[in-house]
């Protein structure tokens, strides 16, 4: 398979096609961004760590029956992926009250949230990602009923697994973003899950170990990916 046009350049990764139709490379730089890429910055390592992080995610959810984009890892920086017609739509579970949660509702961070909050946000940058619901989607024509309703069951079936996954790690899942996409008939989970799009606390200690290191300017962004991927039983290469 090989690597052909860049097809978009994000905030985080290079999409590339291939010459399968059906298949596109992921390339995860080493850039980062915060409030709508109003701060950004690159950080040495973030690149393969968080491509080396994803691939181990996205295989445990796979095997725990949760359709994903993932094929393979092919380099450092690279995987190769499902192309799919993705939906403009973020789907947020939240466990624990912190980020937009706290400052739209003007809640404490740290509350255990029972049941877990699911939000839908529309991927829009220059609108600055703004909620939406059920009903926002279907008149406009984002997704179907029935695609919201696996967009629901798949986000809370990888808040089980993934909970405890990090909970054998010693570490809090608090929140997390999910991107999904039509392949055939079928809605797959697609983009990236690393500490760039969720929240990772340390169990005892509450310390912050995902990406609120850059956006609150707490230093220490990459090696906090790194002792998480480290917690989890991941190989890094050097
Ligand atoms: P952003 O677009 O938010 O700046 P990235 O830098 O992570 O984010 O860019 C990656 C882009 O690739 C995102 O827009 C994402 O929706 C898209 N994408 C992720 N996985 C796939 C896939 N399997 N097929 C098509 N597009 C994808
Ligand atoms: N998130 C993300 N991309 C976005 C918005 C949010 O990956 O464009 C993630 C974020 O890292 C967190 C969760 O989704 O884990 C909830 O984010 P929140 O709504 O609190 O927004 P934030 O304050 O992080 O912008």
């Amino acid at each position: 398979m090989k690597k052909q046009a860049e097809l978009y350049a994000g905030k985080a990764k290079t999409v590339y096609t291939t010459d399968d139709p059906d298949k596109l490379i992921l390339h995860f730089r080493n850039d980062t961004s915060a409030f709508d890429g109003e701060k950004v910055a690159r950080l040495e390592r973030k690149g393969m760590v968080n491509n080396v992080f994803n691939a181990f995610i996205m295989q445990k959810l796979e095997a725990a029956g949760i359709p994903t984009h993932f094929i393979e890892r092919i380099s450092d920086e690279e995987s190769v992926v499902k192309r799919l017609d993705m939906l403009p739509i973020e789907c947020v579970v939240r466990n624990i009250s912190a980020g937009s949660l706290c400052k739209r509702l003007g809640v404490e961070e740290g509350r255990d949230l029972e049941p877990p909050i699911f939000e839908f946000f529309l991927k829009n940058d220059e609108l600055h990602d703004p909620m939406i619901n059920d009903y926002h989607i279907i008149t406009f024509r984002w997704a179907t009923e029935q695609e919201i309703a696996r967009m629901k069951e798949l986000t809370f079936q990888v808040n089980t697994v993934l909970k405890q996954l990090f909970a054998d790690a010693g570490l809090l899942l608090v929140d997390y973003k999910l991107e999904f996409g039509r392949f055939g008939g079928e809605l797959v989970l697609g983009d990236e899950f690393t500490p760039d799009g969720c929240r990772l606390w340390d169990a005892e200690t509450r310390r912050k170990l995902d990406k609120d290191r850059f956006r609150q300017g707490l230093g220490g962004v990459v090696e906090a990916y790194e002792e998480v991927a480290h917690r989890l039983g991941i190989e890094l290469p050097d």
